[in-house]
């Protein structure tokens, strides 16, 4: 199966700042490279601070005409970009998996996943009503006003190349903000082709800038938007440990922030949930992207009586999981990101069972005729883990699902919330009682119950403690762009 790109414009291969596609100002490259192979496969400016400067300064610019246009014109431009991204989802398609390495079909579907972001968005700019207030003296107008928050930057990370900067820059726009940019080093190229299809949209010069960047230059990019007051927003999803860089770091500008970060989701089945749905909820919520996700299971608690029954059905479908390059029809997961990705999985692995646990499938890395390349790691099941193992303590981001047995319900719970992080959480139980306890007890800003499939642009994701703050999708997430300007007028009697 080919990934080869057809409609050529959609890799541009340069930064767009103002109406210009053009190198870094240094001239300075960078390679990308295909996870399947490690084989660089196409090259994109590697930036630095000049070209974050120049970015700030068309933007800063464009903005005193961008927020004055119509919210409606706004949205019709942002539908229009939605349109192109839906009829190239393909090519855009085949971009993700060549560069990210998930198989085809889940390439395609985050490209959907990615337009139905851009689609609420062009419709929610068109609502973002503000209030008339009722005056508590005589001879007063009072009113509450939306108004965009200004230069938006917006820093995205490599494992859904396409969803993640468009939950940033649909809303940025459609709020009436312009946008300077920086995607992952090691996923630039969807990001690129996104905005390529926004300025064959109709998104003016300016309004709408990208630079790509070597992870060894990110900061330096990222620094000058953090210092520059001009930029009112940063909008970051990543590990927590940058975000808790980038909120202290922009603390002396005070600027609006959004951080989607890092998580270590619970999953808990109960003796009275259905256990055939649990084990598919966890195979969709664990296994998609190859465990590369944000939101996916890191924790998986089966209550006594279950237990074994529910780690033999897991087991039997993990083991039948076809690992493969998405240029493999069959593929349902792929190589990983890369070799520091891998590393940290074998790190998991290893201590778990160092410390006790058993590998009841996988357990290993995958180097066959099927998969030559070095970033293959086996979808595993682990089993008698415990809180103290690495992989209890912070995310695996892999195929990896570590069991661990439980007796009751307040246990559970309390273990659950024993972590920093409050991204997502799941539970299957079908007593109904229990499902409310649960939806209130567990420390989490998402909770699937009897579901594992949770994200859709109509819902607010985003976390609590050190998973971040902010929310995208839904309409919350146009908020996260806007402020609140009090007007008041007086002497009218
Ligand atoms: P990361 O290392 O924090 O990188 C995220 C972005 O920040 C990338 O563009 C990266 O550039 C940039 N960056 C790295 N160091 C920086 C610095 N010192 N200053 C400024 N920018 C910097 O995270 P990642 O490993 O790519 O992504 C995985 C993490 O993202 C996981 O923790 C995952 O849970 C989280 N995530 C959260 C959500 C959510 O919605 N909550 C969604 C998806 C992923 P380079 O790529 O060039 O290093």
């Amino acid at each position: 199966m080919s990934l080869t790109i057809q409609n050529p414009i959609l890799m541009p291969g340069a930064n767009l700042i103002g109406a210009e596609w053009s190198a870094a100002a240094d001239g300075r490259t960078l390679n990308v490279c295909d996870p399947a192979t490690d084989e660089v496969f196409a090259i994109v400016p590697d930036s630095g601070a000049a070209d974050a400067r120049h970015a700030v300064d068309v933007a800063h610019a464009a903005f005193a005409t961008w927020k004055k246009v119509p919210a409606k014109q706004r949205a019709q431009i942002v539908k229009r970009w939605n349109d192109l991204v839906v009829a190239h989802v393909e090519d855009l398609g085949r971009l993700i998996s060549r560069e990210q390495g998930k198989p085809l079909a889940e390439g395609k579907g985050e490209v959907m996943y990615a337009a139905s972001y851009i689609e609420w968005f062009a419709e929610e700019a068109t609502r973002a009503d503000g209030d008339v207030i009722a005056a508590p003296v005589p001879g007063r107008r009072m009113f509450a006003l939306r108004e965009p928050v200004g230069v938006i930057a917006a820093i995205t990370p490599w494992n859904f190349p396409a969803a993640m900067i468009a939950r940033k820059i649909a809303p940025a726009l459609a709020a009436g903000c312009t946008v300077v940019c920086k995607p992952a080093e090691d996923t630039p190229l969807t990001s690129l082709a996104l905005v390529k299809l926004a300025e064959q949209a109709g998104v003016p010069p300016g309004v709408l800038n990208i630079v790509t960047a070597s992870r060894e230059r990110a900061a330096e990019v990222v620094d000058v938007w953090l210092d520059d007051p001009r930029v009112r927003k940063m909008t970051f999803t990543g590990s927590t440990p940058v975000g808790k860089h980038l909120a202290r770091r922009s603390a002396d500008t005070l600027k609006k922030l959004s951080l989607e970060l890092g998580g270590n989701a619970p999953f808990i089945v109960f003796d009275d949930a259905d256990l055939d749905a649990a084990v598919e909820g966890l195979m969709a919520a664990k296994f998609r992207n190859g465990g590369q996700t944000c939101v996916c299971p890191n924790r998986i608690f089966v209550q006594d009586k279950v237990h074994d029954a529910f780690v033999e059905k897991l087991a039997a479908r993990v083991s039948a999981l076809v690992v493969a390059p998405a240029t493999d029809s069959a593929a349902q997961i792929g190589p990983m990101i890369n070799a520091r990705a891998v590393d940290k999985i074998e790190r998991h692995v290893n201590d778990a069972v160092s410390r006790g646990a058993r590998v009841v499938a996988g357990g290993k890395r995958i180097k066959s005729d099927r998969c030559p390349g070095p970033n293959y790691y086996a979808p595993t099941v682990l089993v008698d883990v415990d809180a103290t193992m690495e992989c209890s303590c912070e995310e695996t981001f892999g195929p990896v699902a570590p069991v661990t047995r439980f007796s009751t319900e307040a246990e559970v719970v309390a273990t659950a919330n024993a972590t920093p992080f409050g991204l997502a959480a799941y539970f299957y139980s079908n007593d109904v009682k229990r499902i409310w306890r649960l939806a209130d007890a567990l420390e989490s800003g998402i909770v699937g119950i009897n579901e594992g499939a949770i994200a859709a642009e109509a819902a607010p994701f985003g976390g609590i403690k050190d998973s971040g703050y902010g929310r995208e999708g839904s309409r919350y997430g146009l908020e996260e762009y806007m402020h609140i300007k009090y007007v008041c007028q007086g002497q009218l009697d």
